[in-house]
């Protein structure tokens, strides 16, 4: 089984999206099922509806999951767990106060070393820690030898024993840390594959160090994506508006088109553009560059214009409430003139509004809206602009440079015989 372990604690980053694509594409390769499992260990970060929002955008971008769990369920099973690593000595309560172990973090600083637990607690008789009636985390006794796993993108990866440290397990309030919830809850599903973020490269030996004591044995494979950067070659952060997923969607880039950047994102795809099916067919995790991906906005508005030209036309036409095929073509005429449905709607919007004047060519303008009103209907452009011609007397840019506004309520745009077959049927709409 696969898993998707978002944290309902914000906003779906690209880079959450991206993990989800990656982990319901190798999910279908391998014929495995694909969980979702909702982190709401982190009371206080948790924010209401944040689940809601991170499933409705698996909805959206088709990442059907077999199963969907909340962490926090399975609570139980985290503490008894601890409880056997307590019995087996493999973990230890740890009773140093928050302003102990500070102290000894800033003379580790000051000493140029990074902080490490020192064992204090580990030495406690078991007199000394039924006595104790202070507050108790649970530490898990740091591994005897050095932790080792293959990363499918990074490599081999080896982690020494003090570097892994003995760290907390369960929280004073009984609740397990990150690390704990996860790998105890990627053993209890079966989890074969973890694809994640970078970040949590030195996670991974903490939680294999977890599995391992507690007997378990079976070798998860592991696959971390390097960072995204910004424009700036700056770790993206939410501060960058396009890493939201929920921003992107609304600035009106397509589904298929973020898909299809994320899954090409700093990896070598056999076509340009393609859509989820198609990555199942030739996806390599391997292929993945190790060094950081920068985030191209112009490469995603290029992607997000072929989707809209690949996209059917009746369903295009939806995205901006018609349900007319001709609209659709007309939303496609235009990625000349925009690249998401957002800057395609205005322009289209245009064509719609009500256009009372015409500055440069008032009169000129007036006398086509008059004529066009009065005119019958002509499938064909060339019979109509004839017949506006010999109607109205007008020609050259006298009449096509109001019969452009008149059109579209632009100045410029596509050939405007390409813009009337699809608009003819609104005729009367678009010159009121
Ligand atoms: N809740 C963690 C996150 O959102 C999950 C990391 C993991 O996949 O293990 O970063």
């Amino acid at each position: 089984m696969l898993r998707f372990a978002p944290s309902p604690t914000g906003d779906m980053h690209i880079g959450n999206l991206r993990v989800a694509i990656l982990n319901y594409i190798v999910a279908k390769q391998i014929g495995e099922k694909f969980l979702i499992r909702i982190e709401d260990t982190d009371k206080e970060r948790n924010i209401d509806g944040k689940d809601e929002e991170i499933l409705d955008i698996l909805h959206k971008f088709g990442l059907k999951y077999d199963n969907l769990v909340y962490q926090s369920k399975n609570l139980h099973f985290h503490q008894t767990m601890a409880m056997q690593l307590i019995a087996e000595q493999k973990a230890f309560l740890c009773f140093c106060t928050a302003d102990e172990l500070d102290r000894k973090k800033e003379l580790a600083k000051a000493n140029n070393e990074p902080f490490r637990y020192d064992g204090t607690c580990e030495k406690l008789s078991n007199l000394e820690v039924l006595d104790c009636e202070k507050p108790s985390v649970v530490r898990l006794k740091k591994p005897q030898n050095s932790i080792k796993f293959v990363d499918k993108i990074k490599g081999e990866q080896s982690f020494e024993p003090k570097d892994i440290d003995s760290f907390v397990i369960l929280r004073t309030d009984k609740t397990p840390t990150y690390n704990f919830a996860c790998a105890i809850d990627d053993m209890l599903y079966d989890i074969s594959f973890i694809i994640r973020g970078e970040d949590h490269v030195s996670n991974s030996p903490k939680q294999i160090h977890i599995r391992n004591s507690l007997g378990y044995s079976k070798e998860i494979v592991h696959a971390h994506l390097p960072i995204i950067l910004n424009d700036d070659g700056k770790k993206m952060s939410k501060r960058d508006n396009v890493s939201s997923v929920k921003y992107l969607l609304d600035e009106g880039f397509l589904v298929e088109a973020i898909t299809n950047y994320l899954v090409a994102l700093g990896n070598t795809t056999p076509t340009e553009i393609f859509n989820l099916s198609d990555a199942i067919e030739w996806f390599k995790i391997e292929n993945i560059s190790k060094s950081p991906a920068r985030f191209d906005i112009d490469k995603l508005k290029f992607i997000n214009r072929e989707h809209i030209k690949l996209k059917d036309d009746v369903e295009l036409s939806r995205l901006i409430g018609f349900g007319d095929e001709n609209i659709g073509k007309l939303i496609k005429l235009y990625t000349q003139e925009g690249s998401t449905i957002k800057e395609i709607k205005a322009k289209i919007d245009a064509i719609f509004s009500q256009k009372d004047e015409y500055a440069e060519f008032k009169e000129e303008f007036e006398l086509l809206k008059q004529t066009i009103k009065n005119m019958p209907f002509f499938e064909d452009y060339e019979e109509f602009k004839k017949e506006l011609t010999n109607r109205s007397g007008l020609k050259g840019k006298n009449l096509f440079k109001p019969l452009r506004f008149l059109l579209t309520g632009a100045e410029n745009g596509p050939e405007l015989k390409d813009v009337y077959v699809l608009i003819k049927n609104y005729l009367m709409e678009v010159v009121k």
